[in-house]
């Protein structure tokens, strides 16, 4: 195969790649584009720049949101050609107006023709971009299954023990107090039994939505369990998690739950407690709440209970 037809089938497997892909020389230049770059460049108002244009300026040029992402990538696209590193690779958004899509970019350092050593003068680079919105969506749709409970929306336990982990760490490191409890929905099974499985799903439903009014932003809620939810309370001491309980208690004992089976009247039992620097782990805080759940039920019911004993005041039942 002579030189000439190499080239020509070089060009041809490029032009075939879905991915865009340029060849800068040691300035930066762009020397070759394939047919990807081209329709990409066009299709974009021509911001991704042609042959002849120096790909560090276009770099540097980049306004608008993804204006800082643009100027670090070009920072590192002049690392390669000094020799400072021999590739990068990074993802980033590139979100077009009414398209979210995201980009795989890659730069990996070549040789000059005719200079097989690599001296770090003359590299050239091949810059590549390839759009991965498609893994991306099914990554976040993935992440999100893997956090949240299906039946009422809310986080699920492995979520809520990742973030109790977290704050734990906070609170170790910077003495970030949090709070959490534990809501166990009062004689559930009755409503199984009497109303049907349906029906006392549509019941956890509605609980979930009561919970969610009755706690902050920043709260964390979950259902941890079949009837069983919790609450993670950043910021928070035990005491002001006990009167966030207490609001969610009175709210839902308050209310009744729309229902194929009519208006269903609800009421839970909750425990509460504060996260401990020496807590092992989120289980031995989520063990405390359970502790003070078990004395709320054995009170009674449809109260709070926490596990530093001076709270639980008879008054908050
Ligand atoms: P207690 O006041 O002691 O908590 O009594 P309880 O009846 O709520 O407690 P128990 O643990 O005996 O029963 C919990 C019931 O919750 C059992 C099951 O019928 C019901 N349950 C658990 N998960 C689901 C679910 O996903 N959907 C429905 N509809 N019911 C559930
Ligand atoms: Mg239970
Ligand atoms: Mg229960």
């Amino acid at each position: 195969m002579d030189w000439l037809s190499e080239r020509h089938l070089a060009g041809a497997v490029l032009d075939a790649l879905t991915a865009s892909i340029c060849i800068v020389d040691p300035n930066g230049d762009i020397v070759a584009v394939n047919q990807a770059w081209r329709r990409f460049s066009h299709e974009n108002g021509g911001k991704g720049g042609y042959v002849g244009e120096n790909y560090l300026d276009v770099c540097k040029r980049a306004t608008g949101t993804g204006a800082d992402a643009a100027h670090r990538f070009g920072r590192n696209v002049e690392d390669v050609l000094a020799g400072r590193r021999d590739r990068f690779e990074t993802e980033y958004p590139c979100h077009a107006p009414r398209l979210r899509r995201w980009f795989l970019a890659r730069v990996v350092w070549v040789h000059p023709a005719g200079n097989e050593v690599d001296d770090h003068k003359g590299r050239f680079a091949v810059i590549s971009h390839q759009d991965i919105t498609t893994r991306k969506l099914l990554e976040f749709e993935l992440k999100r299954l893997a956090e949240t409970d299906e039946l009422t929306g809310l986080k699920n336990r492995r979520k809520f023990l990742e973030r109790t982990g977290k704050a734990l760490v906070r609170l170790r490191r910077d003495g970030v107090p949090a709070s959490m409890f534990i809501i166990d929905l009062d004689d559930f099974k009755a409503i199984n039994d009497t109303h049907g499985h349906a029906v006392g799903d549509q019941a956890l439903c509605y609980a979930a939505d009561q919970l969610k009014r009755s706690t902050r932003r920043g709260d964390l809620l979950a259902r941890i369990g079949g009837e069983e939810f919790a609450a993670l309370l950043p910021n928070t001491d035990e005491w002001g998690a006990v009167m966030v309980a207490e609001r969610a208690r009175s709210a839902l004992a308050a209310s009744q739950a729309a229902t194929d089976a009519g208006p269903l009247r609800l009421t839970a039992s909750i425990g509460v407690t504060v996260l401990q620097t020496d807590d092992r782990g989120p289980d031995a805080a989520l063990g405390r709440a359970d502790e003070a759940l078990y004395r709320a039920k054995d009170e009674g019911r449809n109260c709070v209970r926490a596990s530093s004993a001076s709270l639980s005041s008879p008054a908050l039942a």
